[in-house]
């Protein structure tokens, strides 16, 4: 069953295609900066014939028709017609309360996903566009809807809930949701499996740490809590989001100071966190800067461990026991000093990374912690598409 992976954003189109069950990648590609001057394409298909072009591509329907060129050219592609490929599998950022699972597409859904752009204005509307253009292109193809908010649908009432009066919730949907839920799912999973445990009696923390970065409790593989909250800027410092902050800082911005409300959410997302404070929301860069003896790349480094730490505290409590962290996503895959600083002084928490062994990176599931450390220490390569096309062949098949 060959399943196309999809990931739509407002300027960009991932893609995969699987061979389920045998997971086996058969192409794979990205679409940048559509809508724009320059457009860049890059595609490979299993065979390591690559290609890439610098032109311009308007939208979207167009950015799949190159996909569907691409996937069926006789040098590039892997298979012959449109009608081969047996579902197309679409990320979808926000799931609300309505999606608790992994979905099949109908009028319905679309209308539901629709329904929920006020909680996802940035990230819901491209992922309905690439159904849509999807259902054009590929029109035989079933689709499927993965939502990252879905796995955290398991959270109780009061991890979930903020503390402002009911009718906020119950007639706005205001409320915790966290995403990353497809990269939490996939690590969790791997963990259980390479710790050799059952799910049902596995208790992990897990660590998303890339652009974006989130954390999640996990109880008998089911989310207890997550850091993420109505939207991907809670909870730790990030690339370019400040994280929690103390809600009177917007307001103090927007009385004292006369930004605007965008003002003041582009601030948050896009001008803070890393980027805010040493202008490079890239963590390589911010090491070699404090290397150089830059103070403020090394208050942004202490500041972004500090928090994963409390945050490590405080899934701990919540937990009660814990038998791994999982690290994952650039950071958490790649960088040593972030797992190192982060972990450093939870040793009569059960925590002891092994500094050697912390020095590498995950191309595959690696242990970080010391022979004597109660609570593993791993670092786990994400692998969002493959839980997807997973999560679709389950459906499917
Ligand atoms: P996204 O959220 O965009 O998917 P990624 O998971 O690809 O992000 O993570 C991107 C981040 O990973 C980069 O911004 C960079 O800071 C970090 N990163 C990648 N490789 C390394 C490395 N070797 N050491 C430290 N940080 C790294």
């Amino acid at each position: 069953m060959k399943i196309l992976v999809i990931n739509s954003g407002s300027s960009s189109i991932k893609y995969q295609m699987y061979e389920m069950p045998a997971e086996k990648v058969l192409a794979a590609g990205i679409i940048e900066r559509i809508g724009e001057k320059q457009g860049h394409t890059r595609h490979s298909n299993v065979q390591g014939n690559t290609y890439s072009e610098d032109k311009p591509v308007a939208h979207h329907q167009e950015g799949f028709e190159i996909i569907a060129r691409l996937l069926m050219d006789k040098q590039y592609g892997s298979i012959q017609q449109p009608e081969e490929v047996f579902a197309v599998s679409h990320r979808v950022v926000h799931g609300g309360e309505l999606f608790r699972k992994t979905t099949l597409i109908d009028e319905a859904v679309k209308q539901k996903i629709k329904e929920l752009f006020p909680l996802a204005p940035l990230h819901n509307p491209p992922n309905l566009t690439g159904i849509e253009v999807a259902q054009k292109v590929f029109f035989k193809a079933k689709q499927v809807a993965v939502f990252d908010t879905a796995f955290h649908q398991s959270m109780p009432e009061k991890a979930y809930r903020y503390a402002i009066p009911h009718s906020f919730y119950q007639e706005h949907g205001i409320r915790a949701y966290g995403m990353h839920g497809t990269s939490h799912r996939y690590v969790t999973n791997q963990a259980a499996n390479y710790l050799q445990k059952p799910l049902e009696q596995t208790s992990l923390i897990t660590l998303h740490l890339g652009n974006g970065c989130s954390m999640a409790a996990i109880r008998g593989g089911k989310c207890i809590d997550t850091t993420m909250g109505l939207s991907p800027l809670a909870g730790l410092m990030m690339g370019s989001r400040s994280g929690d902050i103390d809600p009177t800082v917007p307001y103090f911005m927007g009385t004292k100071l006369g930004m605007s409300f965008e003002e003041i959410d582009q601030l948050l997302n896009k001008k803070s966190g890393l980027t805010g404070l040493t202008g490079s929301n890239d963590l390589r860069d911010i090491l070699k800067m404090s290397e150089g003896g830059d103070t403020q790349a090394q208050l942004a480094l202490d500041m972004y461990t500090y928090r994963i730490k409390k945050y490590i505290g405080a899934y701990y409590a919540a937990l009660g026991r814990v038998d791994a962290l999982v690290f994952t996503a650039g950071v958490g895959e790649n960088s040593s000093y972030v797992r190192w600083h982060a972990c450093e002084g939870l040793e009569n928490m059960g925590i002891r990374l092994d500094r050697e062994k912390n020095e590498c990176r995950a191309s595959k599931i690696i242990e970080l912690h010391s022979g004597q450390s109660p609570v593993k220490v791993l670092a786990i390569p994400t692998n969002e598409e493959l839980e997807i096309a997973r999560q679709s062949f389950e459906l499917l098949k």
